[in-house]
């Protein structure tokens, strides 16, 4: 078993580090808010009193931050200081040119590195059933697979360093874009009179077809667990959609690559929040594209 730091103990990073602590590791965690590092002690993990003590000695380092920005603060700080042979993943969600430069600042300390964002939201990091969308060398992935898999159930590596961040962003730019048309064909088809099941039982066998559709429909009915049968409540917030879409962009322009529907998503999304419905499930901007979001 290893000694690993886990820092950032949110929605996120609190169960990720559970998880690793019930599967024997030794986890030092560190969060900037004193009552996560509470709550973190509370389940087993040892409270570090910064994120340069939390990886004094640790084989493993783990960050799960909000954004480029911080893991990059973070990753300066504490690459200098991870013991020879650490191994430092990150698994937020951020955008690729700030994934290749924290991959950049643990070459430079002749650490191993890996991205590693993850699907699944607060249920599968409880759960442990993320999945981990990796980008690194073929032997940093290696090492850091046997550890992802206590947090997860399937692990995928997609290239070099950044590939993981690449594949999180294309797929939910298809996210976004299918959840939108989904819940038009729904608005479309009530006003054409057909019903949510009736439409539903044709395209989720046809070529209409996707998990926007079949697992999460936006519409109430079909799809029992789905949040249109629960409020909309969240699920995937809308905020967290918007945030993902506009990496999208982000990349699409550093790119170069054409990204037209996904601009459209990201500008509805960002209409959706500014709206106030951030906290919403994404799935609800069904209700606004019938003008009748609350
Ligand atoms: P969160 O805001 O709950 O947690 C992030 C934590 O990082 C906060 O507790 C914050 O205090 C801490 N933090 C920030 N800077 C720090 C620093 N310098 N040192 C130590 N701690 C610091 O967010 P979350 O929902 O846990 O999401 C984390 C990441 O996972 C994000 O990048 C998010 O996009 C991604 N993600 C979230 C979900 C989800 O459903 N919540 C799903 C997939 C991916």
């Amino acid at each position: 078993m290893s000694t690993v730091a886990f820092i950032g103990l949110g929605n996120m990073g609190g169960p990720m580090a559970v998880n690793l602590a019930k599967a024997g590791h030794a986890v030092r965690g560190f969060d900037l808010v004193p009552f996560l590092r509470d709550e973190a002690a509370k389940s087993g993990i040892s409270v570090a009193s910064s994120a340069a003590d939390a990886v004094k000695d640790a084989d493993v380092v783990v960050t799960m931050l909000p954004a480029g920005k911080h893991v990059i603060a973070v990753w300066s700080e504490i690459a200098p200081l991870a013991k020879k042979g650490a191994l430092l993943i990150d698994s937020s969600t951020i955008d690729v040119d700030s994934a290749r430069a924290a991959h950049a600042l643990a070459e430079k300390a002749g650490l191993a590195s890996v991205d590693a964002p993850v699907s699944g939201g607060t249920g599968g990091a409880k759960g442990a059933t993320l999945t981990f969308m990796c980008g690194g060398a073929d032997a940093a992935f290696a090492a850091a697979k046997p550890l992802l898999e206590q947090m997860g159930k399937k692990i995928v590596h997609c290239g070099g360093p950044g590939a993981g961040q690449a594949a999180k962003i294309c797929n939910n730019m298809i996210l976004g874009a299918t959840m939108i048309a989904t819940a038009e064909a729904f608005v479309l088809g009530e006003k054409l009179g057909l019903t949510h099941q009736a439409l539903f039982d044709v395209a989720s066998t046809s070529s209409g077809q996707s998990w926007s559709l079949t697992t999460y429909c936006p519409a109430p009915g079909p799809v029992p667990t789905s949040p249109a049968n629960n409020g909309y409540k969240p699920g995937f917030a809308a905020a967290l959609m918007l945030k993902d879409l506009k990496l999208s962009q982000e990349a699409a322009a550093s790119a170069g690559a054409a990204t037209p529907l996904g601009a459209a998503a990201a500008q509805i999304y960002a209409l959706f929040n500014a709206a106030g419905h951030a906290g919403d499930d994404f799935s609800g901007v069904i209700n606004f594209l019938r003008g009748k979001a609350e």
